[in-house]
């Protein structure tokens, strides 16, 4: 099953935080407090129309969207 086209669009979002309407919270958020002073968060959502996955991470370092293709 491909993923919608909103979930399409949110794989392209690189700095931007919002998910988009049908993506709900999978879980509580990963707070990683680490070696940098403020630490960053990672949060799980998942698709209501196509079941995709997604990671936000707030990680500088790291991709702000995470899409994790089944
Ligand atoms: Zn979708």
């Amino acid at each position: 099953m491909g993923i919608c086209a909103l979930c399409e669009k949110q794989s392209k979002k690189v700095r931007t935080g919002k998910p988009h309407e049908n993506l709900i919270k999978v879980d509580e958020p990963r707070i990683f407090t680490g070696t940098t002073p403020s630490g960053f968060k990672e949060q799980d959502y998942l698709c209501l129309t196509c079941e995709s996955k997604f990671s936000h991470s707030t990680n500088k370092n790291d991709v702000t969207w995470t899409l994790w293709r089944g």
